[in-house]
């Protein structure tokens, strides 16, 4: 039996994929060697790592083919290379796809990540908001007219912006102004957090905080927040201190593709600029896209030559395949089911006396507080991994124990549920997990003092887990029908 939520076709796909591995056998056979052993060792475990997921055979197989070896520097119609008609059409059907889907003004296709996609969205709102008012005072149309000494001050002042972001302990990303990022270099910045009692996003504590450190930028969206955000109270706040409002939405991208994020809950139609990776919960390539209203729409074009070179074009099909995908109802049903699962499992923990961050889950995060298991994060990941279940260690707000070893375990639902897993199959999750941790103890240091790293699993947990797991992984098999002969 299987629920698979991707759409495909198991006999083309097997046929395609298994000439292609002959094709990269003739050349280097260990190359597809590891290819058939990634797709096995993806086949038997349990993935419930946030931000991944896997992409639809036609996303994967679009990104393998001669659109990989033409440089398209430059925007549609208007590159820096010449016979880039193809490439103009596949770039202009993923910014139409993603306008169409996410009800965007404006949007960009070319970054190869997240981060980029976050840098070209930063450089963009200081060139719309810095720099242009600044050349236009100086009366020179752009920065090649300046001399030394304006191009001097004009870096200056380019340096000197602020930006507000969420903590990385609260859930934030790196590029929200973590210091030792290039955010939190290029910006002077501050972070605001979650309220210490409930884990929650405080509003007024961010409209404070915005109030006395007046930012160019506020970021909102996150890696590790296990709540909806509240975007039009966001930009209200931005609106009030003068604000960019930039929402980073890399991680519930497929919910708001979806329509499971609508209203004050959809970024989209309150932030000046959106950034998303197009590989987590929205199902497609690795890659980022950029949205933007109108008004900020010349400079976000502008990406090459600000801080991209050579776009993925190959990956941008990609995009615009997978953004098609996303446009269907199949689609739409299977993020209300990201959503639901996340329910289902955040239910199985509590039920079974397990402490979650915020206390519960409404999107497609749960996050385990591990320290009432005893555990560091950094000993409960490798435990599950011990045990087959593929987490990641995250800091929990006002984490004891630090960015490296932790306090929290995330788990995600997008990936299992893309298998067809649901409410009993997350639920046995939760079990899995919880008896894995309870039946794991700290271990000690080499010189016998209390480590955060090293660990002890009871003998049989791990067999046993992984005999649970495979019972329902075979039911939801990856690739149903695919065969690699
Ligand atoms: N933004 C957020 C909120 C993320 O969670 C991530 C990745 O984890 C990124 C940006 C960066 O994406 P990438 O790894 O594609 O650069």
């Amino acid at each position: 039996m299987t629920d698979s939520t991707l759409p495909f076709d198991s006999r083309l796909t097997s046929s395609a994929y298994s000439q292609a591995l002959q094709v990269i056998e003739a050349v280097e056979p260990r190359i597809a060697e590891a290819t058939r052993a990634e797709l096995a060792d993806q086949r038997a475990s349990l993935k419930l790592i946030a931000s991944e997921n896997y992409a639809s055979p036609a996303v994967l197989l679009t990104m393998g083919t001669w659109f990989s070896d033409k440089y398209a520097e430059g925007t549609v119609g208007h590159r820096f290379y010449a016979g880039c008609q193809n490439v103009d059409t596949v770039e202009s059907l993923a910014a139409e796809h993603a306008r169409e889907l996410f009800g965007a003004e404006y949007a960009y296709a070319q970054p190869h990540s997240g981060i980029d996609a976050n840098l070209v969205a930063f450089w963009s709102i200081l060139a719309h908001r810095v720099e242009g008012p600044w050349l236009e005072k100086f009366g020179a149309k752009n920065v090649s007219e300046l001399t030394e000494a304006d191009w001097e001050a004009l870096r200056a002042e380019l340096g000197n912006q602020r930006l507000l972001g969420m903590s990385l302990d609260a859930g934030g990303h790196l590029t929200h102004g973590f210091r030792p990022n290039i955010s939190g270099k290029m910006f002077h910045q501050q972070q605001y957090g979650t309220d210490p009692e409930t884990g929650l996003l405080d509003y007024d504590a961010v409209r404070a905080k915005a109030r006395e450190f007046k930012p160019l930028v506020l970021v909102a969206g996150y890696s590790a927040y296990p709540r909806r955000v509240n975007f039009a109270k966001m930009r209200e706040i931005a609106d009030e201190v003068g604000a960019t409002l930039m929402v980073d939405m890399a991680h519930f991208a497929g919910l708001v593709a979806g329509k499971v994020f609508t209203g004050d809950e959809d970024p989209v139609p309150h932030a000046h600029v959106v950034t998303t990776t197009t590989h987590k919960s929205l199902r497609g390539p690795r890659g980022g896209l950029v949205l933007a209203t109108s008004e900020y729409a010349p400079s976000v074009d502008r990406g090459c030559p600000m801080v991209l070179g050579g776009p993925l074009s190959h990956v941008m099909a990609a995009k615009a395949v997978a953004l098609a995908e996303a446009r269907t109802p199949m689609f739409a049903d299977y993020a209300q089911r990201v959503a639901d699962n996340a329910k289902s499992m955040a239910e199985g923990f509590l039920s079974r006396g397990a402490s979650l961050v915020t206390g519960g889950t409404d999107n497609h995060i749960v996050l385990l507080d591990v320290t009432s298991f005893g555990l560091t994060g950094r000993q409960a990941e490798s435990a599950l991994l011990d045990a087959g279940v593929v987490t990641n260690r995250n800091s929990i707000p006002s984490d004891p124990n630090g960015a490296w070893y932790t306090s929290g375990i995330r788990f995600g639902t997008p990936a299992l549920t893309t298998r067809g897993f649901g409410h009993d199959e997350f639920d046995k999750v939760a079990e899995l997990v919880v008896d894995v941790l309870s039946n794991t103890t700290p271990g000690s240091t080499k010189a016998g003092g209390p480590s955060k790293a090293t660990y002890l699993l009871a003998d049989g947990v791990a067999d046993r887990t992984r005999s649970a797991s495979a019972e329902m992984l075979d039911k939801h098999p990856l690739y149903p029908g695919l065969d690699l002969a």
